[in-house]
């Protein structure tokens, strides 16, 4: 075979090197499969960094490839520890999917560098931010400097927790997916729409079972819930962490329970892996009732049941509101 006697041969000259390159690309292009038949079954590895997004990336993948989550479901996103078997992941990736704004950029720099792969470095095709994709609250008119405690340097990234905002996503995604294999492109997009006909028609209805707490005055444990708290009409009222990433003092604490009172805050919504100790004592001070709230979709568990969860936590801990909503 021709290809493979030119494989063999010996190069001494910059030309022959050239062509023995290009050889070996043409063999390649012939072992990887030509055909449009056979590109239209190749899977995308796709690495997401946290729960939702790996959640909602299968979702549009389906069976045109596959999904990693790097960070474990019980793990602060903020801070998860840079373990190096996470660059092996990395390593094979088609596509890394992150949040953005900064949430990840104490361990995923690290590890993107480390994995080597071109694909999935800044500004590559692969490299997908989900930040990009939707509405920013909480963005700084001026410069925040992370050493200066704030972790929300470039705006409020806890914006999975609005279901319109999963809807959101998963579009783009199926857009970025179709750039990377567009053989598949018609197949994501048609994913993302049975994805997002299910989560509009589960919206609607979390809309209406939770339309009598609207108004409600909350705490947040960290700034966590203005995405989530927008979407369903409550109030917070103040955050049990003076700062995002500043833990609690007495005095921000004293100042909180008395604000809470005034207000008549009826629930901190705190994520699981945050200590409860602080929000266990502000709860029995004021009355107001501690919802532990799971952060993000556990492994292979879907996104709207993840948020379902997080609604019948809030129906179970918020009294509804006489003439509220309807
Ligand atoms: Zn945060």
């Amino acid at each position: 075979m021709r290809r493979q006697r030119l494989v063999s041969l010996p190069s001494r000259s910059r030309l022959r090197s050239t062509s023995l390159a290009l050889g070996l690309l043409a063999f390649a292009a012939v072992l990887s499969g030509g055909a449009p038949a056979a590109r239209a079954a190749s899977k995308l590895h796709v690495i997401a960094t946290v729960g939702d997004l790996g959640a909602i990336a299968r979702e549009v993948l389906g069976n045109a490839g596959e999904v990693v989550v790097l960070a474990k479901p019980t793990q602060d996103p903020h801070f998860v520890d840079a373990r190096p078997n996470l660059i092996l992941d990395l390593n094979r990736a088609d596509a890394l999917v992150s949040m953005g704004l900064d949430y990840e950029v104490g361990w995923l720099p690290v590890l993107v560098k480390g994995s080597r792969n071109g694909k999935i470095q800044n500004g590559s095709a692969g490299s997908i931010v989900a930040s990009t994709m939707v509405p920013l609250r909480e963005v700084p008119q001026q410069r925040v400097d992370r050493s200066m405690g704030d972790i929300h340097p470039g705006g409020n990234p806890h914006f999975t927790l609005d279901p319109r905002n999963g809807a959101r996503i998963a579009r783009g995604l199926a857009e970025r997916f179709g750039n990377l294999a567009p053989d598949n492109r018609a197949l994501y997009a048609q994913n993302a729409d049975a994805f997002v006909n299910r989560l509009d028609a589960k919206t609607k209805e979390w809309d209406q079972r939770l339309a009598s707490r609207r108004g409600t005055a909350v705490v947040s444990y960290h700034k966590s819930f203005t995405y989530l708290e927008d979407w369903l009409g409550l109030v917070e009222v103040g955050t049990i962490e003076p700062k995002p990433g500043i833990p609690p003092n007495a005095a921000h604490v004293a100042e909180l329970v008395n604000e809470m009172r005034t207000r008549k805050a009826a629930a901190i919504l705190q994520e699981r892996w945050y200590p409860s100790s602080v929000a266990e004592s502000i709860a029995g001070q004021t009355g107001a009732r501690l919802v532990l709230i799971p952060g993000m979709t556990p492994d292979h568990g879907s996104y709207v049941d993840h948020i379902e969860e997080i609604v019948r936590a809030l129906e179970a801990a918020i009294p509804a509101r006489a003439g509220a909503g309807k």
